[in-house]
């Protein structure tokens, strides 16, 4: 990376961290566990939802033992205001069943075990590690890709390359901040169909956002 480029890239981090000074995730959880459960339900859902829904089930299943021997109907029943409800439904009990048997009921806080465990991908397992243990990581969404595409941050389209890029371009002690950082801007401006350039405080560094205005685009074609 040359200078230029490493100076554009602080200039958005800086700019970045002025804007979305919170940076802690929005689900609420109490143990590593719960953030766990919590993560995997967030998929196709939002934190709200979740927050809602995690609510009933942790006063309910606290933590794997309880939630290992869970009625599945009954989990079903607490869980459907998520989507994917049957298949979160398994995935949680089989996670917990999992913990228990193979790390004496806690979360490993490594990323290699983590994603051994069913419904846990490569994203939850960062979050996990960045939230619940401090570990630095910095976890890949939707969002995450999208802005960092739109940036020129990366090149790639698979997650787990767009993370490697990220991650040696983004100094380490800011890699949790940035996840999050870059989902907040994801939401509020740089929107999948229609990302407000004008109003947007990178604009000057942002190669797609400079096209766009130049071609005076307001949406982008899915
Ligand atoms: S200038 Fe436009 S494309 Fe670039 S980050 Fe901002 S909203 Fe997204």
């Amino acid at each position: 990376m040359n200078s230029k480029e490493q100076k554009r890239i602080e200039a958005i981090l800086n700019l970045l961290a002025q804007s979305y000074p919170f940076t802690g995730t929005a689900l609420h959880y109490e143990t590593p566990f719960q953030l766990l459960v919590a993560t995997i339900l967030s998929a196709q859902s939002t934190d709200r939802q979740v927050n809602r829904v995690t609510k009933k089930l942790f006063s309910k299943y606290p933590t794997p033992q309880k939630l290992a021997a869970a009625d599945l109907a009954e989990l079903e029943d607490l869980i459907k205001g998520c989507g994917l409800f049957r298949n979160k439904s398994r995935n949680l009990k089989k996670m917990s069943q999992q913990l228990l048997a193979q790390y004496g009921g806690q979360v490993p806080p490594v990323l290699e075990e983590l994603v051994k465990l069913p419904g846990v991908g490569r994203k939850t397992a960062n979050v996990v590690l960045n939230n619940a243990f401090g570990i630095p990581a910095l976890a890949v969404d939707t969002y995450v890709s999208r802005v960092a595409q739109r940036l020129k941050l990366t090149g790639a389209s698979h997650a787990s390359t767009i993370e490697k890029e990220l991650c040696q371009k983004i100094p380490q002690s800011l890699w949790g901040k940035a996840h999050h950082w870059l989902i907040a801007h994801g939401r509020n401006l740089c929107r999948a169909r229609s990302p407000r350039c004008k109003e947007c405080l990178l604009l000057k560094h942002c190669p797609t956002g400079k096209e766009i205005i130049k071609k005076g685009r307001e949406k982008i074609d899915p």
